[in-house]
């Protein structure tokens, strides 16, 4: 129930939409009743053999009872026809009402569908954002945990199983209930003893639904997981394409996505066999109900405590009386799959982000003097991966990381964006500890160039415009120039306005990197991270992608993860980092003359250079 309020709580405003459709709904009901209820003396007055039907000149006095719609009736014929019955004239005014009775009828069904739909819609709507936006706000250590196609399927998938699952309630919830009280209060009317023992044989049925509806709750929570692992393999069969057909895999992922269908499918069809199971077993057990009152009844009758007539209508209303409440069972079982869906959805609301600013967080308005790492030690949950390191960077220089992969340096600069927060240790920033900035304010000063050139399907200038949103055309053209990448990009289609592909499979390596450079550029952080490319770029793009480092670096503060030793020869500082230590640090020529990691280092990559040629 907690979980289900929550969920009505994405609905806000409701009333907005609730009003109007309790308005809607009432008038389609009486119009719906007030056909049921002219029908019976029309037929009255119709299938009457005898002809002797109470001619009625006076409109009658309002009463709460049939007989007043009996006179009321035979007081309109009498005004139409006189005291003289038309057969044809009755056919007809009876044909006329229920047209108009349905017409209006279906009108305000249709007005409350209406209303129903825009209240689904906009609750969606809004439910899809906050759950996206909360998503992009965690932390990213969050992101190595979930899986993506998880995540996909809680926005998409599950969002619309919650809402469909309470728009359906709702609508069952405000409509059944007063169609229920209605035919309940004609019952006890009827027979109190009769209606209190049919009080006593219902909830029997509602147990056993009760019992189908708990073991769906189960399947729907499997089905939806499975769901999120079926667009999970998705996700990355695509995101791999091109090295699954290299390496000949696309029968294994196809099998594997078999696999992973089958077990959706498989989990599915139960489900659904069960939700189906919910309908004809209360239509059962309404049966079953009435079969065990006409035992009862019966019996009454023969007593003599109420007549055969009067048990009849009581049967043909207690039959009436099912279908509402078969509704109410029925959305009762989905929504359980919707309670389902929507904790899986709050969950990802309700995670909140481990790196949040402080109450009060400086604002870090210039970067001044230096970065400085005092005994800083870090874990990926329990694994330690950085133990203890101290160094400083001075504004204006050129820090260079280099060393084994796995040591420990990309680690290193994502606790500078504070990507993740040390375990031990601090980080200064101009001597203020990094966790009481503003991390926005703290970014703002920075800017990233990763090996993994990010770029989103989108225009070249937007993606280069990443860096700085209010950035003009002549602004993001001059920053392609600095980062080489203006003349390529007039070479291609529609020059800046070209589409990139998703993730800019339209451009070729070197051209990719260029674009996040021209986007660094057009950012001008003091402080750049450089996390260089290892990715082999033939001699004349790796030139261009170099020029365009050294006019990025000019003038800033910058930490390179380097690969090609070659080019951070002139580095202000190397530090060679080996299973997350500081094992050397200094110049290049310093480390050359220590004869020790660093030196072989070089070495290797002398060799590998000559092998190149
Ligand atoms: P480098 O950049 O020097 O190659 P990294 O900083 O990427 O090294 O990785 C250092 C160590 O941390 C590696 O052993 C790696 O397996 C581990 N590691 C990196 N990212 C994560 C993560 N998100 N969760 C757990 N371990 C990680």
């Amino acid at each position: 129930m907690k979980t289900y309020l929550r969920l009505l709580g994405f609905a806000k405003p409701i009333e907005k939409y609730a009003i109007p459709y309790f308005f809607f709904i009432l008038i389609y009901a009486v119009f719906n009743t007030v056909v049921f209820v002219m029908l019976i003396p029309l037929l009255e007055t119709l299938f009457n053999s005898s002809g002797m039907i109470e001619v009625v000149t006076r409109p009658p006095v309002f009463e709460f009872s049939m007989d007043y719609v009996q006179k009321l009736v035979n007081y309109w014929l009498y005004q139409l026809y006189g005291s003289e019955y038309d057969m044809m004239g009755i056919l007809m005014l009876l044909s006329a009402l229920i047209v108009a009775s349905a017409l209006l009828s279906n009108t305000f069904r249709y007005l409350a569908q209406r209303t129903m739909e825009g209240f689904r819609i906009h609750t969606l709507k809004r439910m899809r954002n906050t759950v996206f936006s909360n998503v992009m706000r965690l932390h990213t250590g969050f992101f190595s945990n979930e899986k993506k196609g998880d995540i996909i399927s809680k926005i998409t998938s599950d969002v619309q199983v919650v809402q469909f699952c309470i728009t359906n309630t709702l609508q069952v919830a405000f409509r059944e209930p007063f169609l229920i009280a209605g035919y309940l209060f004609a019952l006890l009317k009827i027979s109190i003893e009769l209606t209190l023992f049919t009080v006593v044989v219902l909830p029997v049925s509602a147990l056993v639904i009760g019992f189908i509806v708990k073991t769906l709750r189960k399947s729907a929570k499997e089905a939806q997981e499975s769901f999120g692992d079926m667009v999970s393999l998705i996700d990355e069969a695509l995101g791999g394409i091109k090295i699954l057909k290299g390496y000949n895999a696309v029968d294994y992922i196809i099998r594997k996505f078999f696999n992973e269908n089958d077990r959706y499918s498989r989990i599915s069809k139960s489900m659904a066999n069960r939700q189906q199971l919910a309908s004809p077993a209360s239509e059962f057990m309404g049966i079953a109900a009435v079969a065990v009152l006409l035992i009862y009844g019966g019996g009454m009758v023969m007593g003599g405590k109420i007549n055969a007539s009067e048990f009849i209508t009581y049967l043909a209303i207690f039959s009436q009386i099912t279908r509402p409440a078969r509704q109410l069972a029925d959305s009762f079982s989905t929504i359980n799959q919707g309670i389902a869906a929507g904790e899986r959805v709050l969950s990802l609301v309700d995670t909140k982000s481990e790196i949040v600013n402080k109450d009060n967080a400086l604002m870090l308005d210039q970067f001044r003097e230096n970065i400085e790492f005092h005994n800083v030690s870090f874990a990926y949950e329990s694994k330690g991966v950085i133990h203890n390191i101290s160094f400083v960077i001075h504004k204006g220089e050129t820090v260079a990381l280099v060393g084994p992969s796995g040591g420990g340096k990309s680690t290193i600069s994502d606790l500078i964006l504070r990507f993740y927060d040390v375990s031990e240790g601090e980080i200064l920033i101009d001597g203020v500890n990094i966790k009481d900035y503003n991390i926005e304010s703290v970014r703002s000063h920075m800017g990233i160039v990763s090996q993994d050139t990010v770029l989103f399907n989108d225009t070249i200038e937007n993606n280069i415009r990443l860096g700085n949103t209010e950035a003009t055309t002549a602004q993001v053209m001059n920053a392609a120039k600095i980062a080489n990448a203006h003349e390529f990009i007039l070479d291609t289609k529609d020059g800046y306005q070209t589409n990139t592909g998703d993730r800019g499979m339209k451009l070729s390596g070197g051209q990719r990197q260029r674009i996040s450079i021209a986007r660094a550029v057009l950012k001008n952080p003091d402080i750049l991270i450089l996390d260089e490319a290892t990715s082999a770029l033939d001699t004349e793009s790796e030139k261009l992608v170099q020029d365009a480092l050294n006019n990025l670096l000019k003038g800033r503060t910058s930490l390179v993860i380097a690969h090609r030793l070659s080019t951070i020869l002139h580095a202000d500082k190397i530090m060679v980092i080996e299973d997350g230590s500081i094992v050397e640090s200094g110049t290049h020529n310093e480390l050359l003359a220590l004869e020790g990691v660093y030196k072989k280092l070089i070495d290797m990559q002398h060799i590998g250079s000559h092998k190149n040629d």
